[in-house]
């Protein structure tokens, strides 16, 4: 058995500084890159890579409103990000044709939310036999791909097929 770690995720269980304000409202701000790690941009919401993925791709579909609940959005700002999360698959689908995908929501604390305040949705590529994220057993050897490439492969992807809102 071989025990790799995700060094990102590594980071994310060491740091325990809390960044002021809102991360997702900060993320939204300014025009798509590598820095606020938005890799599609839509009117009221956007596709925002993880910074601390579980898997690599795993990405997050967020609102512009800073809301802590799902009726709490405008049905136009719930259709939005519906097909955010339709983009979503379909790039995960193409660039990493994992063997499935989790698309799903943490709302609150006890529901697993590591931000509770701005709802967002998690869509994540999964491989058979990733069930613990970290560890990985067998005779498999997983290379974690690095944020950096992770963000050019969705930003290529959008860029040449840009979608329409
Ligand atoms: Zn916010």
């Amino acid at each position: 058995m071989e025990i790799t770690f995700s060094p990102w995720r590594l980071d994310y269980i060491k740091s325990d500084k809390k960044e002021e304000g809102c991360i997702f409202c900060k993320a939204m701000e300014g025009a798509p890159s590598f820095d606020n790690l938005v890799v599609l941009k839509a009117p009221n919401s956007a596709l925002i890579l993880n910074r601390f993925p579980y898997n690599n791709g795993h990405l997050l579909a967020v609102p512009k409103s800073h809301k802590d609940s799902l009726y709490a959005l405008s049905s136009e700002e719930r259709n939005e990000l519906n097909q955010l999360l339709c983009y979503a698959e379909k790039a995960i689908r193409l660039i990493y044709q994992p063997n499935g995908i989790n698309i799903g929501m943490n709302l609150g604390e006890a529901a697993g939310a590591g931000i509770v305040d701005h709802i967002h949705y998690h869509i994540l590529p999964r491989w058979r036999g990733d069930t613990n994220f970290v560890t990985i057993t067998g005779n498999l050897r997983v290379i974690p791909e690095s944020l950096e490439d992770t963000y050019k492969k969705f930003r290529d992807f959008f860029e040449k097929d840009p979608p329409s809102f």
